[in-house]
Formats: structure tokens, sequence, C-alpha cells
């Protein structure tokens, strides 16, 4: 892997190896697997585009049979929250009665899970989880419980593994963070 990365106007350096990641996805999998066990096929509502590669390595660790859908609620654009959120769209089929876990990259603020799990909650599920692979303690400032968290990191700006600065930087497969 390379120590340091361009992205646009930015640089950015090693944060997380690969290995690491795989370890996370591994223990957050292993907590879902035992408290999932015995519900009726849960289903895991990815957000786009950000979730697209923690949940494809997520998924293959579950044990249990379950649904697999992916849904879009964009708001960010460069480095730093607009505060702008836009409703959720692709969700076509009910799920009226169903055990959700919506799958994040990131929960920073929490203005964007909050209106992604209220929306959902309209739809009479029977529980909603989240699960996200990263939470930024020090800027969260929702009520919202977060069950499941792969990782905490500080209030840096990260790319990788999904997660973009202005779209570059999502198939990278080792967390970087921005320099200065
Ligand atoms: P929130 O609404 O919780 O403030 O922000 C959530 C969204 O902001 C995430 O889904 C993600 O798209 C974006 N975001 C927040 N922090 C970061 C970060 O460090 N890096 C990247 N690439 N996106 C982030
Ligand atoms: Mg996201």
């Amino acid at each position: 892997m390379k120590e340091i990365i361009q992205l646009h106007d930015k640089k950015f350096r090693i944060m997380i190896p690969a290995e690491k990641i795989d370890e996370a996805v591994s223990a957050v999998a292993q907590r879902i697997n035992q408290d999932y066990a015995d519900k009726e096929t849960p289903l895991f509502v990815g957000v786009l585009n950000g979730s697209f590669m923690f949940m494809s390595d997520l998924i293959k660790k579950i044990e249990f049979n379950n649904e697999l859908s992916f849904v879009k609620l964009s708001s960010y654009e460069g480095t730093s929250s607009t505060g702008q959120v836009k409703s959720l769209i692709g969700l076509n089929n009910s799920i009226e009665g169903r055990h959700i876990i919506v799958v994040e990259d990131i929960v920073d603020t929490g203005e964007s899970i909050e209106h992604m799990v209220r929306d959902l909650e309209a739809r009479k599920p029977a529980s909603i989880d989240v699960c996200t692979l990263f939470f930024k303690p020090g800027s969260y400032r929702k009520q919202l419980p977060i069950r499941y968290r792969a990782m905490e990191i500080g209030n840096e700006f990260i790319v990788g593994y999904g997660l973009d600065y202005d779209q570059l930087g999502r198939s990278l497969k080792d967390i970087y963070v921005v320099t200065e």
C-alpha cells in the first residue's frame, strides 16, 4: 500500500490497513450473528454510495438467511457536512413487520442517519438497528442509538473502502486520512 496519496487538491496518509478493517468487520458481523440468530429473515439496507464495500464484506460473514437492498440519501460535498439532507430513494418493497439493519459507511454528526431511520420508522418495520463502519463520537449530536460501530475515529476526514473525497478514493482497500 502507498503511504501518501493525492486526491484532487489534498494529500492523504495511510491510517487503517485492509487487514485491520477486516478484523473490525468480522467482529461486528459476529455480534450481529448472535443478536439476530432467532429473527425472521432480517433485511440489510445499505446506504449508497459509501457503504457498498462494507456491505459486500459484512454480508459474506452473516450466517443467517437475509435479504439485502440499497437506498440513496446524499448530503455531503467536499470535506465538511452541508447539513442538508435529501430524501430516501430506492426502497420499493414494503418493510412493514421486517427486522431492518441499516448499513452505513460513517456516522458523523448523525444528521443523515437520523433522517434515514425516521423515514424507515414511518414504514412500520418490526425493528431497526444501525450498523456503521465508522463512528465519530466527537461530532455525533443525536440521541439515536448506534448499536453496531465497527470502528470509532476522531473528527478527521477519511477516504477509502467506499468513502470518497469528491468521488475519488472509494476503490482504495485501505483507509487514508487527510493531512494538515
Ligand atoms: P452526518 O450526516 O452523520 O454528519 O454525515 C454522514 C455522511 O457524511 C456519511 O454518510 C458520509 O457520506 C459523510 N462523511 C462524514 N464524515 C466523513 C469522512 O470522514 N469521510 C468521508 N469520505 N465522508 C464522510
Ligand atoms: Mg454515507
